[in-house]
């Protein structure tokens, strides 16, 4: 572990997620529902795969375990669960042990529809959530290509990574 810009101790986490496109739902990305796609995303919560894969990211980096640890999907309690909130308490839960996002990167990989006119208001979005400044959390896109499940409109799969830095004693 390197030392942190605010001399304490800055560690990195990965987090990375996939959902199973289904009719009829709403497709919701970072807390930005995308108006007017095709389908929406299979899950016990509203299916954000792109902030399912942030709040592993932080949990990652703070070794707090996975999403699934923390917000089971057989509690009825996520059902249909807003994942944004999700992603404050994991925040809240950093930051009660001494822990500050630094920064987080994410990637979606999806074949369609194209993300471009969103990046900027899932980045507001997620960085809100996150208690930074949009310029400290960046979205790309990528495609399948045509290949494996991305490619052949299967589902949407999300990667992510974040720094937590935390304070010294
Ligand atoms: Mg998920």
């Amino acid at each position: 572990m390197s030392p942190g810009a605010g001399g304490g101790v800055t560690r990195t986490g990965l987090g990375w997620d996939s959902h199973r496109f289904k009719a009829g739902r709403p497709l919701i990305l970072g807390g930005v529902e995308l108006e007017g796609a095709e389908l929406g995303l299979d899950g016990h919560s509203d299916a954000d795969v792109l902030t399912h894969a942030v709040i592993d990211a932080l949990l990652g980096a703070a070794g707090l375990d996975d999403i699934g640890a923390h917000f089971p999907d057989t509690d009825d309690a996520y059902e249909d669960a807003d994942s944004i909130s999700l992603l404050r308490e994991v925040v809240a839960m950093l930051a009660a042990r001494g822990l500050a996002v630094g920064h987080v990167d994410t990637t979606v990989l999806m074949e369609r529809p194209k993300l471009g006119r969103h990046r900027v208001a899932i980045r507001e979005r997620l960085a809100d959530a996150l208690g930074l400044d949009a310029a400290s959390v960046n979205v790309k896109a990528s495609t399948g290509e045509g290949m494996g499940f991305v490619g052949r409109l299967e589902g949407v799969a999300a990667l992510a990574v974040a720094t937590v830095r935390q304070s010294a004693a």
